[in-house]
């Protein structure tokens, strides 16, 4: 008997995430000195985490032959304290990417509907059919979020809805008129599932709250992998209502935050400095970026967020073309093959990869 057979049928056709390279496969598949290379393939922060968070890190090291504290009380509190919620409202997850998880394991079933954006953030979907849920696919005109067409898209089996804001690979926002409004209109039966990846990087992030008071069915989820530099410690978290985290928290594995990124976040959530700071860089960054394109004649999508979408022609072979000079971006599904998504870097690294730009636009005229 074949391994495949014992298999659950629906996970054999099952889509697999595709993550950036990593700087080190890049260097031995093009024989490049890693030291020339820039990562600019998935939207972390290139100036790192904060230093206190690293201090903190460290001396957590220490205890490491202890279990975490499962339910990361300490972190939660850091967090309630600055979002001003209960506690109990708070969730802590291995990358917010397993919130996503545990909204799945809680609320679908086979034949249930999840709502997401043509171009949203591919994670939803993948999720939503490891569930065996039905993705409902809503278009997305101009790339951003069509809020009334995905309103017209709930039927009596939607469950859970999905808007990332800013999104990603698309950058693009809903306003919070729109975003309330929205979540007002919706019927009792549906859960909205507000991605708040990159909220750090606008100036006035949709306030949800006041509508998880009044009641409304909603989960928040933020991350510690983009502003705070903390991608590769792997946590995030979700907030809401009690009796939302309360349902989330059967789902999840009891240690999934690990001691150091809890003790890490901590000491990041608390440094306001330094996410201003990031902030502040990353405007920087965003316009240099989009001076520099300008001057090459390329178009590409306002982002609210730490990454530009560009429309470079063939988006697979740029992606190569900048792959093979050290530049490392991400190449976009067929629905977006016109773009490639570039990360904001450094000054240094964004001038290298508008370098590799120009040098790739001069050679394709030459040729
Ligand atoms: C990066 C990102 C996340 C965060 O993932 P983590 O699991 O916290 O690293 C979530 N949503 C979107 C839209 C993202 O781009």
């Amino acid at each position: 008997m074949k391994l495949s057979q014992l298999a659950n049928p629906r996970i054999l056709d099952q889509p697999v995430y595709q993550p950036g390279k990593p700087i080190e496969q890049v260097a031995f598949e093009h024989k490049l000195d890693p030291k020339e290379i820039c990562k600019l393939a998935s939207n972390e922060n290139p100036w790192g985490a904060s230093p206190l968070s690293i201090a903190a890190g460290k001396a957590a090291l220490d205890q490491v032959h202890l279990y975490p504290e499962g339910s990361g009380e300490k972190l939660r509190n850091a967090i309630s304290k600055k979002l001003q919620l209960d506690p109990a409202q708070i969730i802590l997850g291995n990358g917010s990417n397993e919130i996503i998880e545990l909204l799945g394991h809680i609320f679908l079933d086979d034949g249930d509907e999840v709502i997401v954006g043509e171009h949203a953030f591919v994670v939803y979907k993948l999720m939503a059919l490891l569930m065996g849920a039905t993705p409902v696919i809503v278009p997305m005109p101009n790339l951003v979020h069509d809020l009334d067409e995905m309103r017209k898209a709930i039927t009596d089996k939607t469950k859970l809805i999905f808007l990332p804001s800013p999104n990603n690979p698309t950058g693009t926002s809903n306003s919070s008129d729109e975003i309330i409004r929205f979540v007002e209109s919706l019927p009792e039966h549906v859960v909205f599932c507000m991605d708040e990846a990159y909220a750090e990087y606008l100036e006035n992030p949709p306030d949800l709250r006041p509508l998880m008071r009044l009641g409304k069915k909603i989960v928040a989820m933020r991350t510690f992998s983009k502003i705070h530099g903390l991608a590769g410690l792997r946590i995030g978290y979700g907030y809401g209502n009690k009796d939302m985290i309360e349902l989330l928290q059967k789902a999840r594995q009891p240690f999934n935050a690990n001691a150091i990124a809890q003790s890490c976040a901590i000491a990041a959530i608390n440094d306001n400095s330094w996410v201003d700071q990031c902030r502040n860089r990353n405007l920087a960054g965003l316009k240099q970026m989009s001076e520099g394109l300008k001057l090459l004649n390329l178009e590409y999508i306002p982002s609210q967020a730490n990454f530009l979408l560009v429309k470079v022609g063939n988006g697979k072979e740029i992606f190569d073309s900048l792959q093979r000079l050290g530049v490392i971006t991400r190449p976009m599904p067929e629905s977006l093959k016109e773009y490639v998504r570039i990360s904001i870097g450094t000054e240094k690294e964004n001038t290298q990869a508008l370098h590799a730009l120009t040098q790739i636009i001069a050679s394709a005229r030459a040729s």
